[in-house]
């Protein structure tokens, strides 16, 4: 097909949808649904399992019943009737102007729908942008739903995507008719299903990547929202690609996890560039991914992608949410039998192949998601726009769509630190793409401290949080700002509650909500605080430093621990992760304390 005579936008758009046409292509390779060949079998009260796809999870079900064990409520719920084949029930509800209750709350999450009460008597809807990557129309689009049915803003979150709350039960069809309309399908987005599959958010432009890793989370997007056994696993499941460029996308904490690597020349297998396979990560049960040693062509990962969650269907408890992740199955099995298991669900076998016969991996640049920086082809750049805490107002979407199409492509970029990027834009346009960011209030040179600062709903939208996050997290950055000046990056996370959404275990710093007694029958919002955390080469989790800080002394605890910090590093050079993990366990609270008597 010749591209002669389209605009760059239309390009744009071409490029996404030869890359769809390449799934079909991909595809011929994976195996047929996991379909039982078996006579159906049948539940404790005699019923027959459903002849559809969805039969491997009545099947594994009844393994569990027929030990005598019960299945939790969302089990039940799910077995009832398939959450996706309540659309009817839905459309009723908005009628009538109610929200779900109980167990229906639960199904509700699977068209993305998440009624948050008592946080909010609203829904949140999440949506699903494959490797966080949307075009400007659809921004606008979600401006336009966020205004007329929402609470006018939206928020990034950790997962490359974008949420939007504030919805009335009457209007929670209407906003996902109009995600639709915009081409984007969110079933999934919530419940127990698999979450928006992240990538590189540099992808194809980055001059550091070695492989562009769109089409894949492409093409896994679709092979899941059309196969319907892979809705209603035993609990949430997260996937990403690392490409190798030069911002991360953490998908060593993914339940699967694909990192692209090189092998060089003279290895048992051709040189060039595979994935390296990841299972089981969840630092929010302290684990990362493990390195399963199994060596990927890019055409493998989605039917690897694909077995993997099978033998997790199969396998995976159905009796303890708790214990219903990934990582418990690996626990229990050990990984080889995980594999050979997997293995089963494949055309072909998997390849053995150490990591540590693989060219070791770029190291990732922690100030790239922020500012400009140049891109491929020459003579581009992408810039980061550092958004408070992942809040945009709609006028800031439209704003930043314009932006987008004026000097870009068109493409804006999500990445999991809760920012985004403009791509595509002429080095001569850098200085207008400047002051439009900073005519809609927004900072495309983000000081050391707000670049890497997370912050997960907190309280005023997630029932779950024990503190209000995103505004604490907006002081400490106020406070900081006006007073310590730091040349290294830093990466504060703070987290509502052990669910660990904004990742605290992997920060730098992470804060960690909770409820302080304080007199009788008093308490105040406060945290945990937590060191040493990293990711990729500098992988390791957290560990805790100081209990119970309450959030308005929260500034001045951190401003002290980054000033110890300044003091104590062997140089410039030496980042917060590699300095605080030179002091394990206890020693760096008791660095700190002699830090703060010396300084008192
Ligand atoms: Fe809610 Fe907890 Fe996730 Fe924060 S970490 S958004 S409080 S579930």
């Amino acid at each position: 097909m010749s591209d002669q005579g389209f605009s760059d936008l239309q390009k744009r758009y071409l490029e996404g949808f030869t890359s769809g046409l390449q799934i079909a292509q991909r595809m011929r390779g994976l195996p047929a649904p996991a379909v039982s060949a078996q006579p159906l079998s049948t539940g404790p009260s005699g019923e027959t399992a459903p002849a559809g796809p969805e039969a491997i999870h009545f099947e594994a079900q009844n393994r569990f019943t027929s030990e005598g064990k019960k299945l939790v409520a969302e089990e039940k719920a799910k077995r009832e009737r398939h959450p996706l084949d309540r659309w009817d029930e839905l459309l009723k509800r908005a009628e009538a102007g109610e929200f779900p209750k109980g167990t229906d709350i639960f199904c509700t999450k699977f068209f993305g729908l998440f009624y948050v009460a008592p946080a909010q008597d609203s829904y949140m809807c999440r949506l699903r942008l494959p490797n966080g990557i949307l075009s400007s129309f659809q921004f606008r689009g979600i401006a336009d739903l966020a205004e007329r049915y929402a609470g006018g803003y939206s928020h990034v979150t950790t997962r490359a995507n974008l949420q939007i709350r504030e919805i009335k039960a009457q209007d929670g069809p209407k906003v996902l008719m109009g995600l639709y309309e915009l081409g984007i399908i969110n079933r999934g987005a919530g419940a127990d299903n698999i979450r928006n599959i992240t990538g590189s958010p540099t992808a194809g432009i980055d001059p550091q990547e070695l492989i562009d890793t769109r089409p894949l989370a492409r093409e896994l997007h679709y092979y899941i929202l059309n196969h319907r056994e892979f809705y209603g696993l035993p609990r949430k499941f997260n996937i990403a690609f690392d490409g190798g460029g030069m911002i991360g996308v953490l998908e060593d904490t993914n339940d699967i996890g694909f990192a692209a690597v090189r092998v060089p020349d003279g290895k048992a297998v051709e040189p060039g560039v595979y994935f390296h396979l990841q299972l089981g990560g969840i630092t929010g049960h302290s684990d990362f991914g493990r390195d399963t040693g199994v060596l990927l062509k890019p055409e493998q990962c989605i039917p690897v992608a694909a077995a993997v969650v099978r033998v997790f269907i199969e396998q995976g408890d159905r009796t303890d949410r708790t214990k219903a992740r990934l990582k418990y199955v690996l626990d229990r099995w050990g990984l080889e039998r995980y594999l050979q298991e997997a293995e089963k669900h494949l055309p072909f076998r998997l390849i053995r192949f150490p990591i540590e016969d693989c060219e070791p991996r770029q190291p990732v640049n922690k100030h790239a998601h922020i500012g400009f920086h140049p891109q491929k082809p020459v003579g581009l750049y992408y810039v980061g726009v550092a958004l408070p805490v992942g809040k945009l107002t709609v006028a800031q979407m439209r704003g930043i769509a314009a932006i987008a199409e004026r000097y870009g492509s068109g493409t804006l970029r999500l990445t999991v630190w809760q920012n985004l990027l403009i791509s595509d834009i002429r080095e001569q346009d850098i200085a207008a793409v400047k002051g439009a960011i900073q005519d809609l209030d927004l900072a495309w040179r983000a000081n050391s401290i707000r670049a890497g600062l997370i912050a997960c709903t907190g309280n005023t939208g997630c029932k779950f949080s024990a503190a209000n996050t995103k505004y604490h997290a907006e002081r400490i950055a106020e406070y900081l700002e006006q007073r310590i000046e730091l040349d290294q990056p830093i990466n504060i996370h703070l987290t509502g509650c052990h669910h660990s959404c904004a990742q605290h275990y992997i920060g730098d710093i992470g804060l960690l909500a909770c409820k302080i007694a304080k007199g009788d029958d008093q308490e105040v919002e406060g945290y945990h605080i937590f060191v040493g955390g990293g990711y990729g080469s500098e992988q390791r989790l957290a560990h805790e430093i100081r209990r119970n800080v309450p959030a308005d002394e929260a500034p001045a605890y951190l401003k002290t621990l980054l000033e110890c910090y300044l003091k104590h590093r062997l140089g410039p050079q030496e980042g917060f992760a590699v300095f605080s993990q030179r002091y394990p366990g206890e020693q760096f609270k008791h660095l700190l304390e002699h830090y703060s008597a010396e300084a008192a």
